[in-house]
């Protein structure tokens, strides 16, 4: 019999009240691997509570009480990265070595929050009137709610989690329902760690447990990652709600190639940011604008490398693994029919590849489009899969104002060897972050991420100094303390509190 996960609350797994399951699958064999939960109005008021009541004890628990469990977790993740990597592959279907650069950039957001006593620190004025100082400080929020996608399992949850425990919250994180084991591998390290039970909980489900959390009158505040008619959901249901929203969108990432460039440091890049994880990722470029003379070489070395690229089985050391489900591979060969209707120049066909994988799996293989049009439909959707579009403009004016009329704005980047180009070009593309010479500019733990434009709802950004203030709320003290000589001469009311000294 298959077995069924159910949602984790107060440090043990709490059987579902809800008959309602959905198939967790391994998308290079095609089979159902176990069953998810899907949450229940009853099980979210379950989980909620668990985190509601663990509350106080925990943001009362000093900061020297809270930092030696944030280390425990990262030792324990360094020892057992193996472990969750092997679970993200084996339902996300990306290759050994994507889940294993998963869990490190997760895991670089535990380090950042094991500072947090330094993070938190407030700042205070001496004398800022006669006798009187000020000081700020920054408080949880309580019970906080984390909503992630499918296409980053550990890596996204970890965006959120680290630093919201480490301010002092209890959390409720809500994976996605095809991706939903490695949240409950992280939420029984975090047992092992020494992390008091109901800090951190599992939600698991779908849109009602969603729409559970958006409505919930004790979560105070929610991070969603998901595409973007959803990201606006979340944001616009849970602000009316007196939610504080930070909501992560969907993207369209544009590389332009100048003709100055590196043409085969170009070409890997694209490659590598085109089909990684098989285009599932919200930082994959998908658009390749080449400029002037940079498109025919550049297209040649691209399909080069795109044709000798393995597709199969992240698990036999495949350079591309398989589409998340049925559905997902259906779509995205539908965009490859429709650009090909459309008149671009399919370059490289993914459709017909043999995958090195036993089974059913859902595969494409890498595509490559050339000629593509700003009308088409492969350029203006998020296509979320291995299909690489380059279009071709004359000049680098064109290709910023291509960028700039994109709805999305979450990442970009220049290839060139001309400073006074990419520094133009850091300064007018409106897009959150920016690389250059660098395909995939995710920021550090210790920066912020995040798009503009409909890639993100709210203003917020994930981790970084912008994480920390997202899970804290100011409060600032500002205090008199009249001095023991001077006291006397204090004509103030008698407010019956006893006198130092
Ligand atoms: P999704 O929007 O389908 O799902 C995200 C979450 O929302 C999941 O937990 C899901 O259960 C929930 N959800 C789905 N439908 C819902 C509904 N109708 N009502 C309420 N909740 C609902 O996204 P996905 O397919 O899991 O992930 C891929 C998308 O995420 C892509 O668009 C990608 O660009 C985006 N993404 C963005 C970033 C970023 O940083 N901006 C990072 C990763 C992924």
């Amino acid at each position: 019999m298959t077995e069924t996960l159910h949602h984790w609350a107060g440090g043990a797994v709490l059987t579902s009240a809800s008959d309602r399951v959905g198939d967790v699958l391994d998308p290079a064999t095609g089979k159902v691997s176990r069953r998810v939960a899907l949450a229940s109005e009853s099980d979210v008021e379950q989980v909620v509570g668990a985190a509601v009541r663990a509350y106080p004890a925990w943001r009362d628990t000093s900061l020297s009480g809270r930092t030696p469990i944030l280390f425990r977790f990262r030792e324990l993740l360094n020892a057992r990265a193996d472990e969750l990597a092997a679970i993200i592959t084996a339902e996300h279907g990306k290759v050994a070595s994507d889940a294993a650069g998963e869990v490190a950039r997760g895991q670089e957001v535990v380090e950042f929050a094991c500072g947090i006593p330094h993070l938190l620190k407030g700042s205070a004025t001496e004398n800022a009137s006669t006798g009187i100082d000020v000081s700020s400080i920054r408080q949880p929020l309580g019970v906080v709610g984390i909503i992630s996608p499918f296409n980053f399992p550990a890596m996204v949850p970890m965006w959120f989690f680290p630093l919201a425990i480490a301010a002092g919250n209890t959390v409720v994180l809500k994976p996605s329902e095809k991706v939903p084991s490695a949240a409950q591998w992280m939420a029984e390290l975090w047992r092992e760690a020494g992390l008091p039970d109901g800090v951190f909980n599992v939600l698991h489900g779908d849109a009602v447990a969603v729409d559970g959390l958006l409505t919930h009158p004790d979560v105070k505040s929610i991070s969603f990652v998901g595409s973007t008619p959803i990201a606006r959901h979340v944001y616009e249901t849970g602000t009316a709600h007196g939610k504080r929203v930070q909501a992560l969108g969907g993207a369209k990432n544009h590389a332009v190639v100048l003709p100055d460039a590196d043409l085969d440091m170009a070409a890997d890049q694209a490659v590598n940011a085109g089909f990684g994880s098989a285009g599932e990722r919200c930082m994959a470029i998908s658009a390749v604008v080449a400029v002037g003379s940079a498109g025919d070489v550049l297209v040649e070395k691209i399909a080069e490398r795109a044709r000798g690229l393995v597709t199969g089985d992240g698990r036999r050391g495949a350079d591309m693994g398989p589409l998340v489900t049925a559905a997902a591979r259906d779509r995205v060969s539908g965009y490859v029919d429709a650009g090909e209707a459309a008149g671009a120049t399919l370059v490289v066909d993914g459709r017909d590849v043999k995958p090195d994988a036993e089974g059913e799996g859902f595969f494409v293989g890498p595509t490559l489009f050339d000629h593509v049009t700003s009308d088409m439909s492969i350029y203006t959707d998020e296509i979320f899969g291995p299909v690489l579009s380059v279009v071709r403009v004359d000049t680098y004016d064109e290709a910023v104002a291509l960028i700039n009329a994109n709805p999305y704005g979450n990442g970009t980047a220049i290839f060139t060897n001309d400073g006074g180009a990419a520094r133009r070009f850091q300064n007018e593309v409106e897009v959150g972050m920016i690389g250059i010479n660098v395909p995939v500019p995710v920021p550090m733990a210790y920066y912020s991420f995040g798009g503009w434009k409909n890639s993100l709802f709210g203003d917020t950004h994930a981790h970084g100094t912008e994480g920390v203030h997202f899970f804290t709320r100011g409060k600032v003290v500002t205090t008199r303390w009249t001095d023991p000589a001077r006291r006397g001469e204090s004509a103030g009311l008698d407010l019956g509190f006893p006198r130092n000294g």
